[in-house]
This record gives structure tokens, C-alpha cells and sequence, in this order.
């Protein structure tokens, strides 16, 4: 069948990997290239045994890192304690390593199966349902998209579906627009486009919105050598109140640097990057910090904290997946985890269903979900801890901090993280 994927980020490009055997796969990327927005990801979890049947988890090794751990910092520089890495890596048995976002992309692109139709600078600003044989199935379902915002520009969902290169095929299906004019149909519609996916609305109406947790956080990488060989193999975490920042050599040449701070949960709207505010707001968590603030670009990742929730992942013939889906947020720490093994296990459901199209997306959620709603339980049940609001839970985390350096609890506690 004809499969079109919006979106070629992690999950787009896991499910292209997936589907391409067996199905004509075109994947739709608005950006103009493989995206660079970095930031270091821990790796373990229900993705990495995917990553290990689809055959890319090697590529992945070598793209990733090896930490020794966390060290924390007080804004005069002292180190107010450690957190090592190994315990988690052993109650992983050895299944977790760390890296950059970026680099997941550029993996799952150098095993991407030629067949597969990429194109980047393809934004999708329209979906809708064809039906059988009378066109349009469900005209409300366009609007519905229209009042999510994807649409902007999107002409009625008769004259788009007319528009469509396979019309006369009679089946059933979906077809979306893409910026510029021109219609796609196909069997199937996947939508990989991220926690802010508008095609989210069309599936679940009601549902398009993000879940803020209540926390905002930015990130970037920038180039300095010495700076990266003088980070070593720990990362910086600072231990402040209110907003944190991380630090970490992402390879020899680079160093990475994450912000977070607290922000009021109901906000939704994404912040607009502003480098002048981020050096102002993050001034003074630590010396070194003030050093990589230094180097903040003009442009750079910025977004709300959040879950995304959609009581259906499928209608029709468009179907969600990845964050678009299920985004467990950063704080539950496996969103790329989590895209690619439900991307497995979508590619899975389908294959095992053959024909029977709705059969395999039923079987894909049936399967999924429960997984998936464990991991953000997890994520919402951290979110008030993650970072400190007061010097009181700052000292109290810094207590815990001693405990879990115990060997016994240190065991516990990793197991616990990772089956989270
Ligand atoms: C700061 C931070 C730290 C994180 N740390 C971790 C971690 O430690 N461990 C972990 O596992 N996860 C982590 N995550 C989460 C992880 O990055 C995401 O959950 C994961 O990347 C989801 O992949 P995805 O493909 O579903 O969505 P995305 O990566 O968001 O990809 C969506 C793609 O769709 C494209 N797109 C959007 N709209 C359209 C459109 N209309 N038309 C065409 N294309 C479109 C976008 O350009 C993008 O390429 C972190 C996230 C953040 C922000």
C-alpha cells in the first residue's frame, strides 16, 4: 500500500525503516534538512530493544556516549555532590547509553532503505479522510484540521480531494495537503509530527492541545574544544532553586547546555527563543554555566515541558504515533525511546493484519497504550520534584542525593528508574 508519514524526525524515519519492505513509504519533513536542535538523550528502555530487532542499534551505539555520571554545582563553583551513571547502566544489563538527539535522526537516516521517498522542506498544512467511492468521507474531519491550525491555506476538502493524483482509484484512504498546493493520497496517513501535531486534533477532537508540566527548557550546542576537554566525562547539573542548568561535553569539539526553569502550567503557547532573556534568567547558576551563556546563539531549541494525550490514536485512515501520540515529556526521559518502539510495534501490528488495515491499527493501540501511559504516569509523578521550587526542597533533594549513593539503594533506585 501507500504509505505517507508526516514528519521525519525519530519516529517518521524508525517507521519508514519499518515499513519500506513492505509498502511504498513517502515521508514528509517541513524542515529543510535533517533537523540539528541538539540536546543529550538517555537511551534505554522499550526503544532500545526495538532499535535492537530493527538492526540499527549499532549504528546508534556509535553515534552515542558513554558518561560517568552527574556532578553537581553551587553557583560559587563547589561541587555539592555526585550521581554515578553505572548502577543505571547495569539494572539496563548494559542496554543504556546516551546521545544526541540529532545523532538518532542521522542513524535511522543511514539505514534508511532507498525506496523510501524523503523530501525535506515538505510541510503538511492539510489531512482529510477519502472514503470508498463518493470522494470525501468525512468534510467535518477537514475543519476540524482547519481549527487545529495546520491548515492554514487549506482549500475545501471537495476541490483538495479532487485535486489528488489517485482519485479515480475509488479507495478508501486519506490525503493531505502540502504547503504549496499539492495533494497526496494515499492508504494510510501516519502522523509523526511532535507533541504540537495539529493532525492530533483531527483524530481525537478536543485533543490537539499540549498538557504543560509546568516547566519550560532550552538547549544548544555550540563548538569549543577546550572548553569540552575540561567538562570531561561528567555532566554539570546545577543545584539552584527555580531554574537548572546542565552541561556536558557532547564530543571532543562541542559542549551541550540545557536550561530549565519553572513556569505557570497553563501557559501552551510556545516561547519565542530569546538569547538576551536566556542569559539574563540563567546568569549565576554556576561559573561555568556563565561561560557556555557565553555562547548562546541567535536561534536555538525553546519549548514548554509537555505531554501530549489523545483518548484515540486513529481515525479513519490517519493514524498517530511518536509524541504526536504519546509524548511522555522530557522529565519521564523516553520520548525517543518511546517513538521508536511504537513505531515498531505500529509497523508490527500492520504487517500482522496484511489487508486488514483497521484491524492492525486497533491491535497497534490495544498492544501500545498501556505501555506507553506507564511511562507518563511516571513522567507526571516527577514533575513537582524535578527541579526544586524552594531551599527547602533543594535541601531535602540534596539529602536523598546522599542516600541513593549507598550501594543498596543506589541498586534500587536505578532498577526502579528503568523499569519506570
Ligand atoms: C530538552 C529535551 C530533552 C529530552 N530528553 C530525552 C531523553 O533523555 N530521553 C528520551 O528518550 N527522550 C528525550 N526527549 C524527548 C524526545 O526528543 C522526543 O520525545 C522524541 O524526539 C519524539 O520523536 P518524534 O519523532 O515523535 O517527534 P519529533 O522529534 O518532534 O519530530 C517531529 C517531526 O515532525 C516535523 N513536523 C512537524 N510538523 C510538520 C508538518 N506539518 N509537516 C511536516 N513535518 C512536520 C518536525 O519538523 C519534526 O522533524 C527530550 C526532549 C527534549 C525537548
Amino acid at each position: 500500500m501507500d504509505v505517507t508519514i508526516v514528519g521525519g524526525g525519530v519516529c517518521g524515519l524508525a517507521l519508514a525503516h519499518e515499513l519500506a519492505s513492505d509498502h511504498h513509504v513517502t515521508v514528509l519533513e517541513s524542515s529543510p534538512g535533517p533537523r540539528g536542535d541538539g540536546y543529550m538523550i538517555d537511551f534505554f528502555g522499550p526503544g532500545f530493544f526495538a532499535a535492537e530487532r530493527m538492526g540499527v542499534i549499532e549504528e546508534l551505539r556509535s553515534r552515542g556516549h558513554a558518561f560517568e555520571g552527574v556532578r553537581y554545582g553551587l553557583p560559587d563553583g563547589t561541587q555539592s555532590g555526585t550521581i554515578d551513571v553505572a548502577p543505571l547502566v547495569k539494572a539496563a544489563g548494559g542496554r543504556y547509553f546516551s546521545i544526541l538527539r540529532p545523532e538518532v535522526e542521522l542513524g535511522l537516516l543511514a539505514q534508511l532503505p532507498a525506496s523510501v521517498d524523503l523530501r525535506y522542506g515538505a510541510r503538511v498544512v492539510g489531512v482529510r479522510d477519502i472514503g470508498t467511492a463518493s470522494g470525501v468521507r468525512d468534510a467535518g474531519a477537514a475543519s476540524g484540521v482547519r481549527d487545529a491550525g495546520i491548515a492554514s491555506g487549506v482549500r475545501d476538502a471537495d476541490t483538495a480531494a479532487g485535486a489528488g493524483p489517485n482519485r479515480d482509484l475509488g479507495r478508501e484512504g486519506a490525503a493531505v495537503e502540502i504547503e504549496g498546493g499539492e495533494v497526496l493520497e494515499s492508504d494510510l496517513v501516519i502522523a509523526c509530527d511532535g507533541v504540537r501535531s495539529p493532525v492530533r486534533e483531527h483524530v481525537a477532537p478536543g485533543h490537539g492541545a499540549i498538557l504543560p508540566m509546568g516547566y519550560r527548557a532550552a538547549s544548544y550546542l555550540f563548538e569549543d574544544p577546550q572548553f569540552a576537554g575540561e567538562l570531561g566525562e561528567r555532566m554539570l547539573m546545577t543545584d539552584t532553586v527555580e531554574r537548572v542548568g546542565w552541561l556536558y561535553a557532547a564530543d571532543a569539539a562541542r559542549v551541550g547546555v540545557m536550561f530549565s526553569e519553572r513556569v505557570d502550567p497553563a501557559i501552551t503557547e510556545r516561547p519565542t527563543a530569546d538569547r538576551a532573556r536566556l542569559q539574563t534568567e540563567f546568569a549565576g547558576l554556576h561559573p561555568q554555566i556563565d561561560q557556555a551563556l557565553s555562547h548562546a546563539p541567535e536561534s536555538f531549541y525553546d519549548d514548554l515541558v509537555a505531554q501530549s494525550v489523545a483518548p484515540r490514536w486513529s481515525r479513519g485512515r490517519v493514524v498517530l504515533a511518536g509524541d504526536a501520540a504519546h509524548a511522555p515529556s522530557l522529565l519521564a526521559g523516553q520520548g525517543t525511546s518511546l517513538a521508536i518502539a511504537g513505531a515498531e510495534a505500529l509497523a508490527r501490528s500492520l504487517r500482522a493484519a496484511g489487508p486488514h488495515i483497521d484491524v492492525g491499527l486497533a491491535e497497534y493501540e490495544r498492544r501500545w497504550r498501556p505501555t506507553v501511559e506507564r511511562t507518563q504516569r511516571s513522567g507526571r509523578l516527577s514533575a513537582s520534584a524535578f527541579i526544586p521550587a524552594t531551599p527547602l526542597q533543594l535541601r531535602v533533594q540534596q539529602v536523598a542525593r546522599r542516600a541513593i549513593g549507598l550501594p543498596g539503594v543506589s541498586r534500587l533506585v536505578s532498577r526502579q528508574f528503568i523499569a519506570a
